[in-house]
Order: structure tokens, then C-alpha cells, then sequence
């Protein structure tokens, strides 16, 4: 559930005026699936900052967090100049600048994520590189015996259509157990091994070598709305994986809580839009063409397709 909360204050020059901080209580599916207990708080935070240079300044750019939509609208007006007032205006605009990929207005709008995540699902996640980010420090800190059990109904043979993705065929309930066992004792063995280490007083850089991709990692991850929209894109995408996905999902209500109308804009303009090969879309309006004088909508579709 979104627990949105919304802080704002004056802060001295120098400092960023904070405008929103919100908290998700239930968590990627994937995150109580480990062995630790400490799972049922939230482990997964975002922030939206306004970086502002002055008291005065910051009142007169100040936007809530729930209307970063305002900011996007005001850096495009500074290309288009004013004269889009109205929130139907100011939509159509959004949608405009989504469409013909006028994407640096959605720059405007910066995120910080606090997450938490197996380290498989990091070393995807972190090859968004228009990101910024700090990571818990093995080195530096011990890390907890905390691993990422799939659920038992995600356990599924290798995909024969595609060379990495599992297929939906379910397995037989023996196979998924055997698998689960196997899993937790691999992470049983090598965390005692860890923690072997440990007490031998072995540096914690090398004591953690053999620990596993479902160990837990977390970081701070900030990203501007552009590059966060494009993250999105392809990781709520059927072809990401499964674990990755569940957090691409948990970003979502964020994204709309903080920009409404660019989330719409993007669903309508992006995400649930298909760019079609070049013979394909020939044969598609050479067939509206010629079902065009029979058929009224035909002829619709085709003046739609040809204003876009
Ligand atoms: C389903 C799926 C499967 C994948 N499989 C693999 C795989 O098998 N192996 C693998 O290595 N990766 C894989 N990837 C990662 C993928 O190749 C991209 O690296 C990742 O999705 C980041 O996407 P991006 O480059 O658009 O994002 P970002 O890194 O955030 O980049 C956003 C935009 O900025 C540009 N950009 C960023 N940095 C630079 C730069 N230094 N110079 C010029 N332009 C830059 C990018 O071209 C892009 O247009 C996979 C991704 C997905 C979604």
C-alpha cells in the first residue's frame, strides 16, 4: 500500500528544499521470500527533491511532490513559451512532448529509491547507467543472512522459445521441492562459511567471495523521470525477468502518485505502444486504404495513422 506523506519547509539557502518522501509497507512479492524475519518492515523508500538556490527562489519554483507534472510543463514552456494554462492544456502538452520525444522537460523531475534486492536482480538493475547510486559496502559492513527464495509456483523449466526466459509450464511438485531445499542449503552452507570467516577475523572482502547472486544487496538509486521511464519500459516488459519485474512494478504507483499526467502519457505513448516494422506498416495502410471507401472506420483509423 502507498503511504505518501508530504513535507515542506523553507530550509536555509544552501540546502534542498525536501518535497516528498513516501514509503511502500508491502514490498516486491519477492522481498519476504527470504529467510530473515526482518523482512515485515518496509525496505523500499522514495523521494523526489527540488534542488533549489534560494529561499526566495524556492517559493516561487516550489511544486508538491504530487504535482511534478507542473515542473515538466514549466521547463517545456521555457522552449515554447507560455500560454498552455489549463490542466487539459497543460495534459496535451505532456502528451505532445511524450510523442515526438521531447524528453529533457522529464528530466526536470529527479527520484531517489531506497531498494532492496537480491544481487541478480542489481546486476540488471544497475545497467541503467543514466543513474546514480550507493551501494551497501561488503567490505565495509557485515551483510545478513538474508537470500531470495523464489515462490514455489515460480519454479519452471527453461524456456524452449526464448534462451533466457523459463517457460509456464508448471513442474511436478517434487521437482520445485527438491529445488527450494537445494537453494536453501547451498545458502545455509556458504553463510556458515561466511560467518566462519568472520570469526577467524578473515577481511570482510574476502570472507564474502562465495556468497551467492540471491544474497540481498541495497542501495540508493536516483534517476531523473526521462531515464526512469525508460527503465520501466523495459522492465515491466514480459521479456525482463520475473524478480526484476516485480520491482519495476512496485515503482509504478510512485510514479504516478508524483506525475499523473506523464504517467498517462507514457502508458499511452510508450509503454503500451508498439513501434511497427516498415513493411508492416505498408501492408497496414495499404489495407485500410482499400478498405477505406467500404468501411468508415477503416477510413478513421487511416487519417489517425497518418496524423501521428
Ligand atoms: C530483457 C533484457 C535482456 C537483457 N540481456 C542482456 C544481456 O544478455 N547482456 C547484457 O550485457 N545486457 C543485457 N541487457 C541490458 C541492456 O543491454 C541494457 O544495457 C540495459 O537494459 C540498459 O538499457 P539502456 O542502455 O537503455 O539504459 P541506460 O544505460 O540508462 O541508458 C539510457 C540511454 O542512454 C544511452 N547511454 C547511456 N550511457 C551511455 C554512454 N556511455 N554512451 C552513449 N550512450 C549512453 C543509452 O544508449 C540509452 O539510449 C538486457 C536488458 C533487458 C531489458
Amino acid at each position: 500500500m502507498l503511504m505518501p506523506s508530504e513535507r515542506a519547509s523553507c530550509v536555509p539557502c544552501d540546502r534542498r528544499v525536501f518535497a516528498f518522501e513516501a514509503a511502500v509497507s508491502c514490498l516486491p512479492r519477492i522481498c519476504p521470500k527470504t529467510r530473515s524475519a526482518r523482512f515485515t518492515q518496509p525496505q523500499y523508500s522514495i523521494a523526489s527533491s527540488a534542488l533549489t538556490q534560494g529561499c526566495k527562489r524556492a517559493r516561487a519554483n516550489y511544486w508538491p511532490a504530487s504535482r511534478q507534472d507542473e515542473r515538466i510543463v514549466a521547463a517545456a514552456r521555457v522552449s515554447y513559451g507560455k500560454g498552455t494554462k489549463s490542466v487539459r492544456e497543460d495534459a496535451g502538452l505532456i502528451a505532445y512532448l511524450m510523442r515526438h520525444g521531447h524528453t529533457s522537460p522529464f528530466e526536470q523531475v529527479i527520484l531517489t529509491i531506497h531498494a532492496k534486492m537480491p544481487i541478480f536482480v542489481a546486476r540488471q538493475w544497475v545497467r541503467h547507467r543514466t543513474a546514480r547510486l550507493n551501494e551497501v559496502s561488503g567490505r565495509y559492513s557485515i551483510l545478513a543472512d538474508e537470500f531470495y527464495l523464489p515462490e514455489r509456483t515460480q519454479i519452471k523449466p527453461q524456456s524452449k522459445r526464448s534462451k533466457q526466459g523459463r517457460a509456464i509450464t508448471e513442474l511436478p511438485k517434487e521437482t520445485q521441492d527438491r529445488v527450494l531445499a537445494l537453494l536453501q542449503r547451498d545458502q545455509q552452507t556458504v553463510y556458515d562459511s561466511y560467518q566462519e570467516f568472520l570469526t577467524a577475523d578473515i577481511a570482510r572482502e574476502l570472507a564474502r567471495i562465495n556468497l551467492p547472486l540471491s544474497t540481498y544487496t541495497q542501495w540508493y538509486w536516483q534517476i531523473d523521470l526521462h531515464n526512469l521511464f525508460n527503465f520501466l519500459l523495459l522492465r515491466l516488459d514480459s521479456h525482463a525477468q520475473y524478480e526484476i519485474r516485480q520491482y519495476a512494478e512496485a515503482i509504478v504507483p510512485f510514479v504516478r502518485a508524483v506525475a499523473p499526467i506523464a504517467w498517462s502519457a507514457f502508458e499511452e505513448h510508450a509503454l503500451y505502444a508498439k513501434k511497427l516494422p516498415k513493411t508492416l506498416n505498408e501492408r497496414l495502410r495499404r489495407f485500410l486504404e482499400e478498405s477505406a471507401p467500404a468501411q468508415s472506420e477503416a477510413s478513421g483509423l487511416l487519417d489517425e495513422l497518418n496524423r501521428l
